[in-house]
């Protein structure tokens, strides 16, 4: 007879290869969580085969789903969960106990095969049906269970946990775009920001954004650099379409918080309202605004382009209530605690 899986593994090999291709259909967040849970419930138990098994299983399932917790959950108590089980595993393994001849080790595996052979590795049934699905004698098999390939597993895993932890949570430094971006007489060169977000296949969105909040929180620019600077925050936090992480978005939110959303004026409209919201008619109005002779082109119509309405408070609290939800929204579509979001 043909060896299968339990239903419930063969439900896990599909919720995990959901998540790990990035097309997940179980909620990412908890389906992880609860295979944590359960790697770290084996740890607990005796040393056993069966034990063994699941110790195999569960740390190459760890490092299958690893990059989805560093990549696409902001979650803090996730990545504890992770960190916890494998330095668990981690610590039971000897890496000299290795006797593989070289090359023997299971290798390049892509995280869906990682998952349908840690899932199957946690019971003996699992193990005759992917040894026979995959056409693996004994000694192929075997490999999987050897110390030195799961301490390297594990190894690996937590390397990058730890790397994707600091970048999440850790603090940022964007000191480096002071060259960039302050002019020799201490001007800030707007347009040079501008330019930088344009360049968005540079990843720079969320470190211009983040350069502009600090640069807002501590007063650093002249009163008529604070709507360029705010617009170059705004357009940070509006065109990071995935969110980014608390790293970023705690100085995000703290700038936004400054602006008083309790205000009203009388003017029919202003001139945010009036660019369409693509980044290249964006990027046209805070250019000209800046430097109109260099860049005489502005979606902005002359009548709504009077300086007085670009600093209108109300023009502020119009846009960092839109800031605010998509930070928000950021928080939603990431999960994590409340205060993995808070300084
Ligand atoms: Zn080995
Ligand atoms: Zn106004």
């Amino acid at each position: 007879m043909t060896p299968t899986l339990p239903a419930d593994h063969r439900e896990l090999i599909s919720d995990l290869s959901g998540i790990v291709s990035d097309y997940p259909y179980a909620d990412p967040e908890s389906t992880l969580a609860a295979l944590a849970h359960d790697a770290a419930e084996a740890l607990c138990r005796e040393a056993t085969a069966e034990s063994r098994r699941e110790r195999t299983g569960y740390t190459i399932l760890l490092h299958a789903t690893c990059w989805y917790v560093c990549a696409r959950i902001f979650s803090k108590s996730l990545f504890a969960s992770y960190t916890g089980a494998l330095d668990g595993f981690r610590a039971q393994l000897d890496r000299a106990s290795c006797t593989c001849p070289a090359g023997a080790h299971p290798a390049e595996l892509d995280p869906e095969y990682e998952v349908e052979a840690g899932v199957s590795m946690l019971t003996e049934a699992g193990r005759a049906a992917f040894a026979e699905d995959y056409g693996l004698d004994r000694a192929e098999s075997a490999a999987f269970d050897c110390e030195g390939f799961l301490a390297a597993v594990a190894d690996e895993a937590l390397g990058r946990l730890h790397e994707a932890h600091q970048k999440l949570f850790g603090g940022i430094d964007v000191s480096h775009l002071d060259a960039q971006f302050v002019r020799d007489d201490g001007r800030l060169d707007i347009v040079a920001m501008q330019d930088a977000i344009r360049r968005s296949w540079e990843d720079n969105t969320g470190p211009v954004a983040l350069w502009s909040a600090r640069r807002w929180l501590t007063g650093q620019m002249r009163d008529e650099e604070r709507i360029g600077v705010f617009l170059c925050l705004w357009m940070g936090i509006a065109q990071s379409y995935g969110g980014l992480p608390p790293s970023y978005a705690r100085d995000l939110a703290a700038a936004m918080a400054t602006i008083d959303l309790d205000v009203s004026c009388e003017h029919p409209q202003h001139p945010w309202s009036t660019a369409d919201s693509t980044v290249q008619s964006r990027y046209r109005a805070v250019v000209h605004l800046y430097a109109p002779d260099d860049h005489p082109d502005t979606p902005v119509p002359a009548e709504f382009s009077a300086r007085e309405l670009w600093e209108c408070p109300v023009q502020y609290a119009q846009l960092a209530r839109e800031a605010l939800e998509d930070l928000a929204g950021w928080r939603t579509m990431r999960g994590g605690d409340e205060e993995d979001w808070e300084a």
